[in-house]
């Protein structure tokens, strides 16, 4: 997606409010992360001295699956974030960047880079989700499984043996 700035950049305004819904189109991308293809970006540029800067929040949802239960649930993520608007890419900065050409500012490849870095490593349904049960499978948020009661360690079978005799 692009986002025009021409008048704002002719205009003697300082700043100028972005609410934009934009679509990924990368399909690869969007199967590699699961990630609902609609993204929203929030924010206002300013232009400070000669530059261009955009500070703001970029908000995206994606289908994870829980660490605990394994149940797949959608993730809503806000990460906020700051970033210079140049004509040319600085390959060694480690501003965040986007490039602008022609008054127009292209989002998709650093909000792919975002969203791919924002994204949560370890996700939890719930943060007090029970998980399931390594001995039956049961999902124990939902139901109670017996096996702790009938589970019983070698170890104590063997004691309970030798304390009979
Ligand atoms: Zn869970
Ligand atoms: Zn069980």
């Amino acid at each position: 997606m692009l986002l025009k700035i021409n008048k704002f950049l002719s205009s003697d305004a300082i700043s100028l409010k972005v609410n934009e819904n934009f679509v990924i189109d990368d399909e690869d991308f969007l199967e590699k992360t699961r990630l609902n293809k609609i993204v929203l970006l929030n924010g206002e540029i300013f232009k400070i001295d000669d530059n261009l800067m955009f500070s703001g929040t970029v908000n995206y949802t994606f289908t994870g699956e829980c660490a605990r239960c394994l149940k797949e649930f959608d993730n809503t993520i806000e990460t906020k974030f700051q970033a210079v608007i140049v004509k040319k890419e600085d390959k060694e900065s480690d501003e965040i960047q986007f490039v602008i050409a022609d008054g127009n500012v292209q989002m998709d490849e650093t909000i792919k880079q975002l969203i791919y870095l924002s994204m949560p490593m370890k996700l939890l349904c719930n943060k007090d989700c029970k998980g399931i049960c390594p001995n039956c499978g049961v999902n124990l948020n939902y139901e109670k499984c017996q096996c702790e009661n009938n589970l019983t360690d070698p170890r104590l079978e063997k004691l309970k043996d030798l304390l009979k005799n």
